[in-house]
């Protein structure tokens, strides 16, 4: 590519060159041509005065030579008179007889149409440029015609060229010094420019510009300082901002990972370097899979990039459980994403779940036989005939029905273990009203007591992609709950409806509701709204838990909507086969 100075300074030679050029040519035309209409014109008017004088002075035919050769024409002019057929019949310098016919001329052709002409060309005779002049007088049918040495002219021309050159190549040469003077100068700040802002580009802000000479320069050198300052500033901010980042991210105890939208590693901490035993250079362009052979944790990145969406999941790398939980962020190309998977051992809590699991399922178990032999024994003794005070008897019947809400919540915890140790359930295809209809049948007694009716709303082809046995107890769950906590003599209304990919079934109930922070624990273990009145009805508080487990099972979940006063609503949904 061409330099600035080449390019710049190339374009004002070329501009001086031209212009001067164009100037200079045009001056030497405009003087040729003013002296030779001057001349011409002047001649014109000498050659109209002679033929007038000529017709005044009456000259007979055939002395016209006689005429001429009194006046004494002497060099260098010259008069020639012609006949209207061009032929010559005087002149002032040859002899006439020996002249060829003139006809052809263009100053006589022109003469004789228009009355005047004129002509300029080389003479033959003598060497030089002649200027030719004729007046054609039609009283005497003779043309006058006039001719003189105008090569003076031609000469003067000429020499005028020559000094417009002159002057011309003195006026080129300033103008280029001056030029190249400029050029050198601008070439010089560009330079300058060149240097300073490199030297920004490396990091490096110690140098300032000065730009003196015009107030445009001196304005450049203020923008590009003051640009130098914003940077050094920002830059400084950012590796303060990046240097922070880098200590909170280096002494965490999190493995932290980032990822481009190939899952290519484009930065990893300290606690990350340490779990995949690699150093920070091998890791660095890898490939997730090649460092952390894991599809799971893979696919929760590529899930993670395809949703645009925050994920976890528990992932186990050899002895240890990871809480990883993925986030996408944008990326620096316009509508890419880069993913930030930071992965928290669980281990411990994993391991403390596994105890309490073990422990709740194990103690359940080993409280289930004395627990059945003290209600049956409660039983025998209370069915014994006259042995019992009236005392006894009541102590007996307190015995009785503690024992077996002891053994319905060793039931319940045992249902939520052995849920909970499912890894998959068995499901098949059944139509939603023939599980209703069970569920209703078992809680129909209860229902009755309190003059309770369930009305149906939803449609009969419904079928639910589920566990048998769970959904029923799911939905068991909550009728009794609508039929304990709703008011008397009321409806409970069971719905379902289709939703995306998933079947919901709510049951709706006319009783107190629950308030909003109180929906929000319900499904939690144990929990109650009031504690009293659920051991009085004769709940576990492990029902709506064990719905919930239920839910997940289905690949759904459960939830509750409930206005204080006027009723719940509780929904359980179900995800299709397909779609789990
Ligand atoms: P419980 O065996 O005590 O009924 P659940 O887990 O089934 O245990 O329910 C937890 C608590 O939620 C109950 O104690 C009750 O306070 C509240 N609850 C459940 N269902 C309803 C309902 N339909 N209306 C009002 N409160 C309810």
């Amino acid at each position: 590519m061409k330099s600035f100075f080449a390019r710049y300074f190339t374009a004002h030679l070329t501009i001086l060159l031209i212009s001067l050029f164009a100037v200079g040519l045009f001056s030497i035309i405009s003087m040729d041509q003013f002296l030779f209409d001057d001349n011409q014109e002047r001649q014109l008017l000498y050659t109209e005065t002679l033929a007038d004088m000529f017709i005044a002075a009456r000259v007979e035919a055939g002395m016209e030579q006689d005429y001429l050769d009194q006046l004494k024409v002497v060099d260098p002019l010259r008069i020639t008179i012609i006949k209207k057929d061009g032929t010559v019949i005087a002149d002032s310098e040859a002899d006439w007889r020996y002249m060829d016919n003139h006809s052809n001329r263009p100053e006589i052709m022109n003469a004789v149409v228009y009355g005047e002409g004129s002509s300029k060309r080389i003479s033959n005779t003598v060497h030089d440029s002649l200027l030719y002049t004729a007046v054609y007088k039609s009283e005497s049918e003779l043309t006058f015609r006039v001719s003189t040495v105008v090569g003076n002219i031609d000469r003067m021309v000429t020499q005028l060229t020559f000094r417009i050159a002159m002057i011309t190549m003195l006026v080129l040469l300033v103008a280029l010094l001056i030029s190249f003077r400029q050029t050198n100068s601008i070439n010089r700040m560009l330079k300058a420019i060149i240097s300073v802002v490199s030297d920004y580009a490396r990091g490096d802000f110690h140098q300032n510009l000065y730009l003196g000479g015009f107030r445009e320069a001196i304005e450049v050198g203020d923008a590009v300082n003051a640009m130098g300052r914003q940077l050094k500033e920002k830059i400084e901010t950012v590796t303060v901002q990046r240097n922070k980042s880098e200590a909170m991210l280096d002494n965490m105890v999190e493995p932290v990972l980032y990822l481009d939208n190939n899952l290519v590693i484009n930065d990893i901490n300290k606690a990350a370097l340490d779990m995949t035993g690699c150093t920070f250079a091998q890791c660095l362009g890898k490939n997730l899979l090649q460092i952390i052979r894991n599809m799971d944790l893979c696919r929760l990145a590529e899930e993670c990039l395809d949703n645009n969406a925050p994920m976890a999941q528990v992932i186990t790398l050899g002895n240890h459980h990871y809480m990883v939980q993925g986030t996408t962020i944008p990326a620096p190309e316009e509508g890419e994403f880069s993913i930030l998977l930071v992965m928290n051992d669980v281990s411990e809590i994993k391991q403390m779940e596994l105890l309490r699991k073990d422990f709740v399922a194990n103690v359940s178990h080993e409280l289930r036989t004395p627990i059945t032999s003290i209600i049956g024994f409660v039983e025998t003794l209370r069915m014994m005939p006259g042995n019992q005070s009236d005392q006894q008897n009541k102590f007996l019947e307190i015995i009785h029905k503690q024992s077996q809400r002891l053994g319905e919540i060793v039931n319940d915890l045992l249902a939520l273990a052995s849920l909970e140790d499912k890894h998959s359930l068995e499901k098949e295809a059944l139509p939603l009203k023939d599980i209703i209809k069970e569920a209703e049948s078992v809680c129909q007694m209860k229902a009755e007591a309190r003059g309770v009716s369930f009305e149906h709303d939803f449609d009969e082809d419904i079928v639910l992609c589920c566990h048998k046995n769970l959904t029923e107890q799911a939905l068991i769950n909550y009728l009794d709950n609508a039929v304990k906590y709703g008011r008397e003599n009321e409806k409970v209304t069971i719905s379902a409806h289709r939703e995306g990919n998933s079947t919901i079934v709510c049951v709706k109930d006319r009783g107190n509701g629950i308030s909003e922070e109180q929906q929000e624990r319900l499904f939690e273990r144990f929990y109650r709204v009031d504690k009293a009145r659920s051991r009085e009805i004769g709940g576990t508080g492990l029902g709506l838990s064990i719905v919930k487990h239920i839910a997940l099972k289905h690949g759904g979940r459960a939830w509750v909507d409930s206005t204080p006063g006027v009723g719940s609503s509780f929904c359980i949904s179900f995800a299709d086969c397909s779609h789990r």
